[in-house]
């Protein structure tokens, strides 16, 4: 007999829902990987006929931040400020890409991928190094790891050749820079402006290492900053009053000696998406970006509540992607959302300290067993 289409890839949640409107207590009921029903615990139309798991729903996460290429390298970090590291052009890690072949370069990024993927990520967010030709490799890479993709390129010529802008433009979703300190105010206005003509994005690192002055990194205003470690709270309400959205990396800064504020950023009200930044560093796995920013917030007596990290990692970029669809579990909703295999007690602090990628529950039997007779 032949596994109809109704029985064999449909399941039943009983558990949580956790998305843009908090926790509850709910059922959702999938079909071929999607949602089709969602509601109050024992009042589904298949009125428990389906194959049921017990666990909390979550829309997928998306990953902030991150330098991808560069997970060319996995070893210790050398001694040294992260300036030095991964300051352009000559930094470490320039020295690493540029040594590098293409295919090593390829083989790398795809293993990235591999590994977000297993870890349930539907969104990346990547500042791109190495101009034009890093952001086709970058798309080459992602083309079958079935995770969407918003690449940050970034032009090679100072000062900026309008030529190179417009060609990097046509194959990125944007430009990443490094920061303020680094890049001329005329290279950001030409980068900022280049962007917003063709309806893409802008965004730099701000107050990694050091403290810079909002007036640097806000003008002109970009779409997206990344760390403001070193932001003073006086800092931080100047970048919410400018309605910019800050991605943070709390393991990537913690390498280094320090920590985003994020206490004072939920205080204030800021955009706050997580991110995991150089995967030479770092794993680009956001759940352990979840429980050691959580951790490292109670360590420091400036503690972040489960409800905002949850939302930095699962709500806040979708927004941000303009995607806000995605971030509420509920029938039609246009990116599958994860089941993780968790009692629905809680559910933020669970999700933001327990998961690993062994929890989540695949939403479809594997094809060999779909189509077989
Ligand atoms: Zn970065």
């Amino acid at each position: 007999m032949r596994s109809g289409s109704s029985g064999a890839t449909a399941m039943l949640v009983e558990g949580a829902i956790l998305d843009a409107d908090g926790p509850r207590p709910a059922y959702v009921r999938f079909q071929d990987g999607r949602v089709v029903e969602t509601g109050k615990i024992g009042t589904d139309s298949r009125r428990g006929r389906d194959r049921r798991v017990r666990g909390i729903v979550i829309p997928s996460p998306v990953n902030s931040h991150t330098h991808l290429g560069d997970s060319l390298s996995v070893r210790e970090p050398p001694p040294g400020p992260v300036a030095k590291l991964v300051r352009p052009p000559h930094g470490y890690k320039f020295r690493l890409l540029s040594a590098a072949s293409r295919d090593a370069k390829l083989r790398a990024l795809r293993g990235a991928f591999a590994r977000m993927a297993r870890d349930g990520i539907a969104a990346v967010v990547d500042f791109r190094e190495e101009g034009v030709d890093g952001v086709r490799l970058f798309r080459q890479a992602a083309a079958t790891s079935g995770i969407r993709t918003v690449v940050l390129g970034r032009p090679l010529r100072r000062p900026v050749d309008p030529r190179e802008l417009r060609e990097l433009l046509r194959v990125a979703d944007g430009v990443g820079l490094s920061s303020a300190l680094e890049e001329s105010r005329a290279t950001r206005v030409a980068v900022a402006r280049a962007c917003r003509a063709r309806g893409k994005r802008y965004g730099l690192h701000a107050s990694e290492a050091r403290r810079e002055l909002p007036d640097s990194y806000l003008d002109p205003r970009p779409d997206l900053l990344v760390h403001l470690a070193k932001a003073r709270p006086a800092d931080l309400e100047v970048v919410r009053d400018a309605r910019v959205a800050v991605a943070v990396c709390p393991r990537s800064n913690a390498l280094f000696g320090r920590q985003p504020d994020l206490r004072a950023m939920e205080r204030l009200g800021l955009t706050v998406l997580l991110g995991t930044d150089n995967a030479m560093f770092h794993a680009p796995s956001i759940w352990r970006e979840l429980e050691f920013a959580y951790v490292g917030t109670r360590l420091r007596h400036r503690p972040a509540s489960a409800r905002f990290l949850a939302r930095a990692a699962l709500v806040e970029p979708w927004h941000w992607l303009r995607r806000p669809e995605a971030a509420r579990v509920e029938a039609g909703m246009p990116v599958p959302p994860l089941v993780l295999r968790l009692p629905p007690d809680d559910p933020e602090y669970q999700v933001v300290t327990r998961t690993t990628e062994h929890l989540i529950v695949p939403l479809a039997p594997p094809r060999r067993e779909r189509t077989a007779r």
